[in-house]
Protein backbone atom coordinates (compact mmCIF):
# COMPACT_ATOMS: atom_id res chain seq x y z
CA UNK A 1 0.00 0.00 0.00
CA UNK A 2 1.61 3.88 -0.51
CA UNK A 3 1.38 6.31 1.73
CA UNK A 4 -1.79 8.38 1.71
CA UNK A 5 -1.66 11.57 0.36
CA UNK A 6 -1.00 14.49 2.84
CA UNK A 7 -3.39 17.18 0.98
CA UNK A 8 -6.35 14.39 0.67
CA UNK A 9 -6.75 15.06 4.24
CA UNK A 10 -9.54 17.58 5.16
CA UNK A 11 -8.34 20.32 8.21
CA UNK A 12 -10.83 17.90 10.38
CA UNK A 13 -9.19 14.93 9.30
CA UNK A 14 -5.58 16.83 9.73
CA UNK A 15 -6.43 17.94 12.81
CA UNK A 16 -7.55 14.36 14.37
CA UNK A 17 -4.59 12.51 12.84
CA UNK A 18 -2.21 15.48 14.68
CA UNK A 19 -4.28 15.00 17.85
CA UNK A 20 -4.21 11.17 17.84
CA UNK A 21 -0.08 11.56 18.06
CA UNK A 22 -0.30 13.65 20.65
CA UNK A 23 0.02 17.13 18.95
CA UNK A 24 -1.37 20.39 19.78
CA UNK A 25 -4.31 20.84 17.35
CA UNK A 26 -2.85 24.24 16.34
CA UNK A 27 -0.17 22.07 14.37
CA UNK A 28 -2.95 21.74 11.55
CA UNK A 29 -2.98 25.56 10.65
CA UNK A 30 0.71 25.08 10.34
CA UNK A 31 0.90 22.32 8.32
CA UNK A 32 -1.99 23.81 5.57
CA UNK A 33 0.16 27.12 5.61
CA UNK A 34 3.24 24.86 4.46
CA UNK A 35 1.26 23.41 2.12
CA UNK A 36 -1.36 25.56 0.38
CA UNK A 37 0.50 29.19 1.49
CA UNK A 38 4.12 28.40 1.02
CA UNK A 39 3.43 25.51 -1.12
CA UNK A 40 6.44 23.23 0.38
CA UNK A 41 6.89 20.33 -1.22
CA UNK A 42 8.31 18.35 1.38
CA UNK A 43 7.82 18.01 5.02
CA UNK A 44 11.90 19.23 5.38
CA UNK A 45 10.69 22.90 4.75
CA UNK A 46 7.76 22.73 7.56
CA UNK A 47 11.13 24.70 9.39
CA UNK A 48 8.54 25.53 12.61
CA UNK A 49 7.48 21.62 13.50
CA UNK A 50 9.58 19.73 15.63
CA UNK A 51 11.66 17.12 13.86
CA UNK A 52 9.96 14.01 15.12
CA UNK A 53 6.88 15.48 14.02
CA UNK A 54 8.33 15.97 10.43
CA UNK A 55 9.83 12.66 10.81
CA UNK A 56 6.36 10.95 11.46
CA UNK A 57 4.60 12.75 8.51
CA UNK A 58 7.52 11.64 5.64
CA UNK A 59 7.30 8.50 6.91
CA UNK A 60 2.87 8.10 7.06
CA UNK A 61 1.99 10.78 3.97
CA UNK A 62 3.13 11.66 0.56
CA UNK A 63 2.83 15.66 0.83
CA UNK A 64 3.48 16.01 -3.25
CA UNK A 65 2.06 12.85 -5.03
CA UNK A 66 3.40 14.59 -8.92
CA UNK A 67 6.71 13.90 -10.01
CA UNK A 68 7.70 15.32 -13.23
CA UNK A 69 8.30 13.31 -15.92
CA UNK A 70 9.00 16.16 -18.62
CA UNK A 71 8.38 19.89 -19.00
CA UNK A 72 8.54 22.03 -22.29
CA UNK A 73 8.12 25.96 -22.64
CA UNK A 74 6.90 27.10 -25.47
CA UNK A 75 9.46 29.11 -28.12
CA UNK A 76 7.70 32.49 -26.84
CA UNK A 77 7.67 31.79 -23.46
CA UNK A 78 4.40 32.29 -22.36
CA UNK A 79 2.80 28.86 -21.93
CA UNK A 80 4.20 25.95 -19.92
CA UNK A 81 3.58 22.68 -20.39
CA UNK A 82 4.19 19.33 -17.80
CA UNK A 83 3.39 15.85 -18.03
CA UNK A 84 3.34 14.45 -14.22
CA UNK A 85 3.30 10.81 -13.00
CA UNK A 86 1.32 9.72 -9.85
CA UNK A 87 2.11 7.42 -7.68
CA UNK A 88 0.47 4.54 -9.13
CA UNK A 89 2.59 5.60 -12.62
CA UNK A 90 -0.28 6.97 -14.94
CA UNK A 91 0.44 10.27 -16.25
CA UNK A 92 -1.64 13.76 -16.62
CA UNK A 93 -0.84 16.93 -17.80
CA UNK A 94 -1.03 20.71 -16.82
CA UNK A 95 -0.72 23.72 -18.46
CA UNK A 96 0.10 27.30 -17.20
CA UNK A 97 -0.35 30.18 -19.80
CA UNK A 98 1.27 33.35 -19.32
CA UNK A 99 -1.01 36.28 -19.97
CA UNK A 100 -0.47 39.69 -19.50
CA UNK A 101 -2.17 40.28 -16.12
CA UNK A 102 -3.00 36.87 -15.14
CA UNK A 103 -1.55 33.30 -14.77
CA UNK A 104 -4.26 31.12 -15.58
CA UNK A 105 -3.36 27.35 -14.75
CA UNK A 106 -5.10 24.33 -16.83
CA UNK A 107 -5.45 21.21 -14.81
CA UNK A 108 -6.38 17.77 -14.86
CA UNK A 109 -9.38 15.85 -13.13
CA UNK A 110 -9.00 12.36 -14.31
CA UNK A 111 -6.03 10.34 -15.70
CA UNK A 112 -7.56 9.79 -19.19
CA UNK A 113 -11.16 10.24 -20.31
CA UNK A 114 -14.34 7.82 -20.42
CA UNK A 115 -16.15 10.49 -23.04
CA UNK A 116 -14.70 8.93 -26.43
CA UNK A 117 -14.44 12.32 -28.49
CA UNK A 118 -12.69 11.32 -31.49
CA UNK A 119 -11.00 14.71 -32.00
CA UNK A 120 -9.40 14.81 -28.42
CA UNK A 121 -6.01 13.19 -27.61
CA UNK A 122 -7.17 12.20 -24.01
CA UNK A 123 -10.31 10.72 -25.41
CA UNK A 124 -8.41 8.58 -27.73
CA UNK A 125 -6.58 6.82 -24.75
CA UNK A 126 -9.07 6.24 -23.02
CA UNK A 127 -9.97 6.13 -18.93
CA UNK A 128 -7.37 5.05 -16.54
CA UNK A 129 -9.30 6.59 -13.58
CA UNK A 130 -9.86 9.46 -11.31
CA UNK A 131 -7.75 11.69 -9.63
CA UNK A 132 -8.43 12.47 -5.69
CA UNK A 133 -8.96 16.01 -4.59
CA UNK A 134 -4.84 16.04 -3.57
CA UNK A 135 -3.94 14.71 -6.85
CA UNK A 136 -6.53 17.91 -8.67
CA UNK A 137 -4.84 20.61 -5.87
CA UNK A 138 -1.18 18.89 -6.20
CA UNK A 139 -0.82 20.51 -9.65
CA UNK A 140 -2.09 23.76 -8.44
CA UNK A 141 0.99 24.16 -6.01
CA UNK A 142 3.79 22.54 -8.24
CA UNK A 143 2.71 25.88 -10.29
CA UNK A 144 1.84 28.09 -7.45
CA UNK A 145 5.31 27.84 -6.26
CA UNK A 146 7.18 27.66 -9.57
CA UNK A 147 5.91 30.74 -10.23
CA UNK A 148 6.24 32.16 -6.64
CA UNK A 149 10.31 31.54 -7.26
CA UNK A 150 9.46 33.92 -9.75
CA UNK A 151 7.26 36.87 -7.73
CA UNK A 152 4.22 35.65 -9.48
CA UNK A 153 1.18 34.23 -8.52
CA UNK A 154 -1.81 31.92 -10.46
CA UNK A 155 -4.59 34.35 -10.81
CA UNK A 156 -6.62 31.41 -12.63
CA UNK A 157 -7.55 28.04 -12.96
CA UNK A 158 -9.18 26.26 -15.88
CA UNK A 159 -10.28 22.44 -15.62
CA UNK A 160 -9.64 21.92 -19.08
CA UNK A 161 -6.85 18.97 -18.84
CA UNK A 162 -7.45 15.73 -19.04
CA UNK A 163 -10.45 14.10 -18.29
CA UNK A 164 -14.08 15.13 -17.83
CA UNK A 165 -14.34 17.34 -14.37
CA UNK A 166 -18.10 16.45 -13.77
CA UNK A 167 -17.68 12.47 -14.07
CA UNK A 168 -15.76 13.01 -11.35
CA UNK A 169 -17.58 15.23 -9.32
CA UNK A 170 -16.98 15.02 -5.66
CA UNK A 171 -13.21 14.94 -5.87
CA UNK A 172 -13.18 17.78 -8.41
CA UNK A 173 -15.65 20.01 -5.70
CA UNK A 174 -13.56 18.96 -2.95
CA UNK A 175 -10.54 20.55 -4.73
CA UNK A 176 -12.45 23.49 -5.86
CA UNK A 177 -13.25 24.36 -2.70
CA UNK A 178 -9.81 23.53 -0.95
CA UNK A 179 -8.67 25.86 -3.69
CA UNK A 180 -10.94 28.31 -2.49
CA UNK A 181 -10.49 28.47 1.33
CA UNK A 182 -9.01 31.19 2.79
CA UNK A 183 -7.10 28.52 4.85
CA UNK A 184 -6.58 26.51 1.49
CA UNK A 185 -5.12 27.95 -1.55
CA UNK A 186 -7.37 31.08 -1.50
CA UNK A 187 -8.61 31.57 -4.79
CA UNK A 188 -11.78 33.16 -5.55
CA UNK A 189 -14.46 30.99 -7.23
CA UNK A 190 -14.74 33.23 -10.14
CA UNK A 191 -11.74 33.40 -11.05
CA UNK A 192 -11.71 29.50 -11.43
CA UNK A 193 -13.52 28.05 -14.80
CA UNK A 194 -15.01 23.90 -15.53
CA UNK A 195 -15.09 23.13 -18.45
CA UNK A 196 -17.89 20.27 -19.36
CA UNK A 197 -18.70 17.70 -22.30
CA UNK A 198 -22.17 18.29 -21.17
CA UNK A 199 -23.48 16.02 -18.32
CA UNK A 200 -26.89 16.81 -17.73
CA UNK A 201 -27.68 15.86 -14.05
CA UNK A 202 -24.04 17.33 -12.97
CA UNK A 203 -24.90 20.58 -14.42
CA UNK A 204 -28.01 21.06 -12.44
CA UNK A 205 -26.37 19.91 -9.29
CA UNK A 206 -23.14 22.42 -9.76
CA UNK A 207 -26.07 25.14 -10.01
CA UNK A 208 -26.76 24.80 -6.58
CA UNK A 209 -23.45 24.97 -5.59
CA UNK A 210 -22.38 27.99 -3.61
CA UNK A 211 -19.16 28.59 -4.82
CA UNK A 212 -19.28 30.80 -8.11
CA UNK A 213 -17.43 28.74 -10.63
CA UNK A 214 -17.42 29.56 -14.20
CA UNK A 215 -19.07 27.09 -16.16
CA UNK A 216 -18.24 26.24 -19.66
CA UNK A 217 -19.69 23.72 -21.91
CA UNK A 218 -17.86 21.83 -25.11
CA UNK A 219 -20.48 22.19 -27.75
CA UNK A 220 -18.82 21.66 -31.28
CA UNK A 221 -21.85 21.36 -33.47
CA UNK A 222 -25.27 23.00 -33.64
CA UNK A 223 -27.46 19.81 -34.28
CA UNK A 224 -27.48 16.40 -32.79
CA UNK A 225 -26.41 14.48 -35.64
CA UNK A 226 -23.18 16.29 -36.09
CA UNK A 227 -22.31 16.28 -32.07
CA UNK A 228 -23.50 12.42 -31.82
CA UNK A 229 -20.29 11.76 -33.52
CA UNK A 230 -17.65 14.61 -32.47
CA UNK A 231 -19.16 14.17 -29.04
CA UNK A 232 -21.15 10.94 -28.20
CA UNK A 233 -22.57 11.53 -25.39
CA UNK A 234 -24.90 13.72 -27.16
CA UNK A 235 -26.54 10.55 -27.64
CA UNK A 236 -27.64 10.21 -24.17
CA UNK A 237 -27.61 13.76 -23.73
CA UNK A 238 -28.91 15.83 -26.71
CA UNK A 239 -28.71 19.27 -27.55
CA UNK A 240 -32.31 20.12 -26.04
CA UNK A 241 -31.80 18.39 -23.17
CA UNK A 242 -28.11 20.23 -22.54
CA UNK A 243 -29.52 23.61 -23.31
CA UNK A 244 -32.21 23.15 -20.64
CA UNK A 245 -29.90 22.58 -18.08
CA UNK A 246 -27.69 25.66 -18.95
CA UNK A 247 -30.48 27.59 -19.16
CA UNK A 248 -31.69 26.52 -15.74
CA UNK A 249 -28.51 27.16 -14.72
CA UNK A 250 -28.30 30.64 -15.88
CA UNK A 251 -32.01 31.62 -14.04
CA UNK A 252 -30.29 30.08 -10.64
CA UNK A 253 -26.79 31.96 -10.77
CA UNK A 254 -27.25 34.53 -13.03
CA UNK A 255 -23.70 33.53 -14.38
CA UNK A 256 -22.86 34.17 -18.58
CA UNK A 257 -21.94 30.21 -19.51
CA UNK A 258 -18.92 29.78 -21.94
CA UNK A 259 -19.91 27.36 -25.07
CA UNK A 260 -16.52 26.11 -26.51
CA UNK A 261 -16.19 25.26 -30.42
CA UNK A 262 -13.44 23.94 -31.76
CA UNK A 263 -14.07 24.48 -35.67
CA UNK A 264 -13.08 21.51 -37.48
CA UNK A 265 -12.14 22.12 -41.64
CA UNK A 266 -14.95 21.52 -43.71
CA UNK A 267 -17.52 19.43 -40.69
CA UNK A 268 -18.50 22.04 -38.10
CA UNK A 269 -17.24 25.58 -39.82
CA UNK A 270 -19.85 26.98 -42.52
CA UNK A 271 -21.83 29.90 -41.95
CA UNK A 272 -25.08 28.06 -42.32
CA UNK A 273 -23.50 26.34 -39.11
CA UNK A 274 -23.12 29.35 -37.38
CA UNK A 275 -26.69 30.62 -37.61
CA UNK A 276 -27.54 27.59 -36.77
CA UNK A 277 -25.34 27.91 -33.71
CA UNK A 278 -26.67 31.47 -33.32
CA UNK A 279 -30.16 30.60 -33.16
CA UNK A 280 -29.53 27.65 -30.29
CA UNK A 281 -27.94 30.41 -28.60
CA UNK A 282 -30.62 32.95 -28.91
CA UNK A 283 -31.39 34.60 -25.83
CA UNK A 284 -29.18 32.78 -23.68
CA UNK A 285 -26.52 34.48 -21.17
CA UNK A 286 -23.67 33.25 -23.19
CA UNK A 287 -20.33 33.52 -25.13
CA UNK A 288 -18.81 31.76 -27.14
CA UNK A 289 -15.42 30.94 -27.38
CA UNK A 290 -14.09 29.31 -31.04
CA UNK A 291 -10.84 27.45 -31.33
CA UNK A 292 -9.63 26.20 -34.61
CA UNK A 293 -9.10 22.26 -33.90
CA UNK A 294 -5.38 21.48 -32.74
CA UNK A 295 -5.18 17.67 -35.09
CA UNK A 296 -4.28 14.91 -33.09
CA UNK A 297 -2.48 12.10 -34.69
CA UNK A 298 -5.53 10.13 -34.22
CA UNK A 299 -8.01 12.47 -35.56
CA UNK A 300 -9.36 12.42 -38.76
CA UNK A 301 -10.13 16.04 -38.90
CA UNK A 302 -7.65 19.36 -39.20
CA UNK A 303 -8.10 22.64 -37.88
CA UNK A 304 -10.24 25.23 -39.92
CA UNK A 305 -8.37 28.03 -41.65
CA UNK A 306 -7.84 31.38 -40.07
CA UNK A 307 -10.58 32.91 -43.53
CA UNK A 308 -13.03 30.59 -42.49
CA UNK A 309 -12.80 30.97 -38.38
CA UNK A 310 -13.29 34.69 -38.80
CA UNK A 311 -16.08 33.86 -41.19
CA UNK A 312 -18.22 31.87 -38.42
CA UNK A 313 -16.88 34.27 -35.92
CA UNK A 314 -18.21 37.36 -38.13
CA UNK A 315 -21.37 35.54 -38.46
CA UNK A 316 -21.86 34.90 -34.92
CA UNK A 317 -21.11 38.40 -33.84
CA UNK A 318 -23.68 39.28 -36.82
CA UNK A 319 -26.44 37.49 -34.76
CA UNK A 320 -25.60 38.98 -31.68
CA UNK A 321 -23.68 36.11 -30.21
CA UNK A 322 -20.55 37.35 -28.20
CA UNK A 323 -17.76 35.67 -29.64
CA UNK A 324 -14.07 35.24 -29.03
CA UNK A 325 -11.75 33.45 -31.17
CA UNK A 326 -9.03 31.76 -28.45
CA UNK A 327 -5.63 32.18 -29.41
CA UNK A 328 -3.68 29.25 -30.71
CA UNK A 329 -1.54 28.82 -27.28
CA UNK A 330 1.55 26.37 -27.04
CA UNK A 331 0.88 24.77 -30.63
CA UNK A 332 4.79 24.02 -30.72
CA UNK A 333 4.60 22.45 -27.27
CA UNK A 334 1.24 19.82 -27.76
CA UNK A 335 -0.45 21.84 -25.30
CA UNK A 336 -3.96 20.55 -26.13
CA UNK A 337 -5.46 18.17 -24.04
CA UNK A 338 -3.65 14.60 -23.69
CA UNK A 339 -1.51 15.10 -26.75
CA UNK A 340 1.93 15.72 -24.65
CA UNK A 341 1.44 12.43 -22.70
CA UNK A 342 0.92 10.78 -26.35
CA UNK A 343 4.05 12.63 -27.61
CA UNK A 344 5.82 11.49 -24.94
CA UNK A 345 4.76 7.19 -25.29
CA UNK A 346 5.42 7.67 -28.91
CA UNK A 347 9.16 8.79 -27.91
CA UNK A 348 9.65 5.91 -25.55
CA UNK A 349 8.25 3.89 -28.18
CA UNK A 350 11.00 4.90 -30.64
CA UNK A 351 13.76 5.00 -28.31
CA UNK A 352 13.68 2.29 -25.24
CA UNK A 353 15.62 4.05 -22.51
CA UNK A 354 19.06 1.86 -22.89
CA UNK A 355 19.23 1.79 -18.97
CA UNK A 356 16.15 -0.68 -19.20
N1 LIG B 1 -13.97 17.08 -20.59
C1 LIG B 1 -14.09 18.50 -20.53
C2 LIG B 1 -12.78 19.23 -20.35
C3 LIG B 1 -11.59 18.77 -21.13
S1 LIG B 1 -10.97 19.47 -22.59
C4 LIG B 1 -14.81 19.02 -21.73
O1 LIG B 1 -15.10 18.23 -22.62
O2 LIG B 1 -15.12 20.20 -21.78
C5 LIG B 1 -11.17 21.18 -22.66
C6 LIG B 1 -11.64 21.64 -24.03
O3 LIG B 1 -10.68 21.35 -25.06
C7 LIG B 1 -12.94 20.99 -24.48
O4 LIG B 1 -13.76 21.98 -25.05
C8 LIG B 1 -12.46 20.03 -25.53
O5 LIG B 1 -13.49 19.67 -26.41
C9 LIG B 1 -11.34 20.82 -26.17
N2 LIG B 1 -10.41 20.02 -26.98
C10 LIG B 1 -9.98 18.77 -26.77
N3 LIG B 1 -9.14 18.39 -27.74
C11 LIG B 1 -9.00 19.43 -28.58
C12 LIG B 1 -8.26 19.67 -29.76
N4 LIG B 1 -7.50 18.72 -30.26
N5 LIG B 1 -8.37 20.85 -30.37
C13 LIG B 1 -9.17 21.83 -29.84
N6 LIG B 1 -9.89 21.68 -28.72
C14 LIG B 1 -9.82 20.49 -28.09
Amino acid sequence: MSRPNLLDLSRDQLTATLTGWGQPAYRAAQIENWLYKQHAASVDEMTSLPKALRQRLADEFVVQPLSMVTALESADGFTRKSLFALPDGREIEAVLMRYDKRNTLCISTQAGCAMDCPFCATGQMGFMRNLTAGEIVAQVLIYARQLGAEGKHVTNIVFMGMGEPLANYAETWKAIRRLNDPDGFNLGARNMTLSTVGLVSAIRQMSKEPEQVGLAVSLHAPDDELRNTIVPINRRFPLAMLLEAVRDYIILTHRRVTFEYALMDHLNDSEAQADQLAQLLDGLLCHVNLIPLNPTPGSPWSGSSDERVYAFRDRLKAAGIPTTVRLRRGIDIAAGCGQLHNAHSQQRKAAPNPEV
